[in-house]
């Protein structure tokens, strides 16, 4: 009879036990992280995870890339921060902030259990892309109907339970059509990001501009009254009036009529939209390049 021979690693005891429970947290922390694909949810699963193994009183996550910055604990003398990559693919920096000075065996553990963190984050990372991608206009890089219907929802909620202002811009650009058949759909197409580059850089970081439809754009401005929206429909409505686009040797100039509606109590998300898109058809049947508050 053949003798088998089995190639094996001599370990003592001691070592097997401790290879043994570090796999087990492996298998631990992997499986608690593949329950979601939420950044900040991750994040938080890891650190409670690796908390009885790598004690620490704060932490700080972010990913410029998605424009999150987490922060959990306070901050201490003492801090290790990984900057987190796969293939080139940046998946945000994580800091854990500690009163004592991390050990160079706790390093070299946490360095070991980040490794389970690093396949979850790029799946949330691929994830977000996507949604990304699905909630914006490729011509005008803004927000597309998708993203407004869920955005609207959200601030209608959030505005009638906290008794706060939310008001509504919509935009539409004056004898657009004149553009693409003087000059042709290509500088339609560059009118249309110019336009929206312009609505861009007179808001606020909190307010939302999204194109609604062909050569029409919706802003939410939440915590916004209907005198101030006005005023920022104002300002949107003189950037465009002032503006001169250049195409090759060609320049042209562009207006926008406006419509804005503030939400009142008895209000439809229905009701509320129609109200300012009625505004801005009433600018329009008034002469154009003009800013019009819903009655
Ligand atoms: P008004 O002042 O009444 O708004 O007139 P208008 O010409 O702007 O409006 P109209 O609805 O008659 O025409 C809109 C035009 O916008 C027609 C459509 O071809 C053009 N358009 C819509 N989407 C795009 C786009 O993505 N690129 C280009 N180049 N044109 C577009
Ligand atoms: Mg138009
Ligand atoms: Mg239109």
């Amino acid at each position: 009879m053949k003798k088998k021979i089995a190639n094996l690693a001599v370990v003592n005891n001691k070592t097997y036990e401790a290879t043994r429970a570090t796999n087990l947290q492996h298998y631990d922390i992997s499986s608690a992280l593949q329950t979601t694909l939420n950044f900040h949810e991750l994040i938080t699963i890891f650190c409670e995870k690796i908390h009885l193994m790598i004690p620490h009183d704060g932490m700080v996550y972010c990913n410029p890339q998605f424009n999150l910055e987490f922060k959990k604990g306070m901050n201490t003398r003492h801090s290790c921060s990984y900057k987190l990559t796969i293939e080139d693919l940046p998946l945000g920096e994580l800091r854990l902030m500690r009163r004592q000075r991390f050990g160079n065996e706790e390093l070299k553990l946490l360095e070991a259990l980040l490794c389970c963190l690093i396949y979850p984050l790029r799946n949330a990372t691929m994830y977000q892309q996507a949604l990304q991608m699905a909630q914006t206009d490729p011509l005008t890089k803004t927000k597309n109907r998708t993203a407004f219907n869920e955005a609207i929802a959200r601030e209608f909620k959030l505005a009638n339970r906290n008794s706060k202002h939310l008001s509504l811009i919509f935009v539409d650009i004056d004898h657009f059509k004149s553009i693409n058949d003087n000059h042709g759909h290509e500088c339609g197409d560059i009118a249309l990001a110019s336009v929206a580059n312009l609505i861009k850089d007179s808001i606020r970081g909190s307010d939302i501009l999204f194109r609604y439809g062909g050569e029409e754009f919706v802003i939410l401005l939440s915590e916004t009254s209907l005198d101030d929206a006005e005023d920022i429909a104002e300002r949107i409505r003189l950037v465009i009036y002032n503006h001169t686009l250049a195409y090759g040797m060609q320049t042209l100039n562009m207006s926008v009529s406006l419509g804005v509606s503030s939400l009142r109590g008895n209000d439809s998300i229905g009701s509320f939209i129609k109200r300012a898109d009625r505004a801005m058809y009433l600018a329009k049947a008034n002469g154009r390049n003009q800013v019009k508050r819903a009655q």
